[in-house]
């Protein structure tokens, strides 16, 4: 047996008054530990007789420890590819509409007024049916809605829902439904309709600081603040009985540069202050450029973010707003390692990435797959990004070697295939953020005791 390459460690944690220990976290199954400082050192020398018996065998539960022959990189890529044959939803990404009230500057997408019509959402179900059909395996499908912004297709999506949720029935499968919007137009009644008819339950939002950040960038095309009119409807939301009978989230994103990371902190102490701790869940992005669109001319070092994120954390924390700290085991790194999950827009067309829709750079060509108003004979279906095994096999970026593979999957493919390295803050942060799920969970136990 050997000790796993894929395991990350705190330092020795004598400074935060925890001498001899330190807490390590296997990559390869997302479990973290307190160990104590001369164990760690046996274990990672492989002097594994030296090492207690009952902690030996959870070190090789927890894969920190594993067969000396295992090529470690190969069992990963493999188990992943594994899962990903197992996966039994079916997952697609829904753009029923082109159109968007907003007019962010880190957008890449070109707005028209243009939506999924009947022939459209025709071919959006004949192409579920297909797909169903050609795996047993699968017993649920999961739709999601995007933009544009796709409450701007509201009829379509109600349309179309309605069928996909039809089908599901009849089938005896599970349905299940997230959005991602703007919003804007999320006013109670609407969003009881989502729920109920559609059964959309999750949503993710974006705010970008408070008003004073958010209401100079987050515009309407008009150049109109949103700040107030969004926070009003996710406070009227969550106070309806459907959010919380239907099991809703609504996660707040934050996209974050240089112009508006002073605000992070004040939005957070607003959610607060506006009682949706315990209603919303909060994570933090960084704006990356966009098809060469060059909305990351801004961008926080990665380790300056890195640090803020940690600061940030806490501060959730401390307010009791939901966060996730550490990273899960990761099968396959975004949809496009899915070979049956496509990106469909408002016209039909195919992606395998859901920003490409919409998009100059990404609208056509290589990055197309094909147009459900075409037959399946003429789809691309090695479309840009759909390698994504075969680029980190290559080695042309640096997941190959990295010990964060497992739980990352490589970020974003098309962050490293803009050219631009895609390793998600934990990548700098991990010491603290180990810290961090441990001090949370001591508290948490200590309440659970009291
Ligand atoms: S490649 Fe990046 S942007 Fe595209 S779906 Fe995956 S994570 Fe999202
Ligand atoms: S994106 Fe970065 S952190 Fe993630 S696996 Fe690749 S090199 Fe590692």
């Amino acid at each position: 047996m050997k000790f796993s390459k894929y395991h990350l460690s705190t330092d020795e944690l004598s400074e935060v008054d925890m001498p001899n220990k330190r807490i390590i976290f296997s990559t390869r199954t997302a479990t973290s530990i307190l160990i104590e400082e001369n164990i760690y050192q046996f274990a990672i020398n492989n002097e594994f007789d030296k090492v207690d018996n009952e902690i030996y065998k959870t070190l090789v539960e927890k894969e920190f420890i594993v067969n000396t022959e295992e090529d470690e990189y190969q069992y990963i890529m493999s188990k992943n590819a594994e899962v990903r044959d197992t996966v039994n939803f079916l997952a697609m990404t829904i753009q029923p509409s082109a159109n968007c009230q907003l007019g962010c500057h880190y957008c890449g997408q070109t707005h028209t007024k243009d939506y999924a019509k009947e022939d459209v959402i025709d071919k959006y179900l004949e192409r579920i049916e297909f797909l169903l059909n050609g795996k047993d395996i699968y017993n649920g499908l999961a739709i999601t809605w995007y933009g544009g912004e796709p409450l701007t297709g509201y009829s379509s999506i109600k349309k179309a829902s309605k069928r996909m949720i039809a089908l599901c029935k009849e089938k005896g499968f599970t349905y299940i439904s997230d959005m991602i919007t703007n919003g804007l137009s999320l006013k109670p009644k609407l969003f009881e309709e989502l729920v109920k008819e559609c059964g959309i339950t999750d949503y993710q939002i974006t705010i970008d600081g408070t008003a004073e950040s958010h209401d100079t960038r987050r515009i309407t095309k008009a150049g109109d603040p949103t700040f107030d009119i969004i926070m009003k409807n996710i406070a009227d939301v969550t106070q309806t009985a459907t959010y919380k009978d239907y099991g809703c989230n609504i996660s707040i994103r934050v996209n974050i540069d240089k112009t508006n990371y002073q605000y992070v902190e004040p939005l957070i102490d607003y959610i607060k202050e506006m009682n949706l701790q315990d209603k919303v869940s909060m994570y933090f992005a960084t704006i990356v450029d966009f098809g060469g669109n060059d909305a990351g001319k801004e961008s926080l070092t990665k380790d300056f973010f890195a640090q803020k994120e940690i600061e940030w954390l806490f501060r959730c924390y401390e307010h009791n707003i939901r966060v996730n700290i550490l990273p899960k085991r990761s099968y396959s790194v975004c949809m496009v390692e899915q070979k049956d999950s496509e990106v469909w827009d408002a016209f039909g067309n195919i992606y395998a990435c859901w920003e490409f829709p919409y998009s100059e750079t990404y609208g056509k060509g290589d990055s197309l797959i094909g147009n459900l108003f075409e037959s399946k004979e003429t789809y691309n279906m090695n479309a840009t990004l759909r390698d994504w095994s075969t680029v980190v096999d290559s080695g042309t970026t640096w997941c190959k070697s990295c010990l964060h593979l497992p739980v990352c999957g490589g970020g974003c493919p098309k962050s490293w295939h803009e050219g631009t390295p895609a390793c998600p803050p934990f990548k700098s942060n991990f010491k603290d953020k180990l810290l961090l799920d441990y001090y949370i969970r001591q508290k948490k136990e200590e309440i659970a005791k009291n």
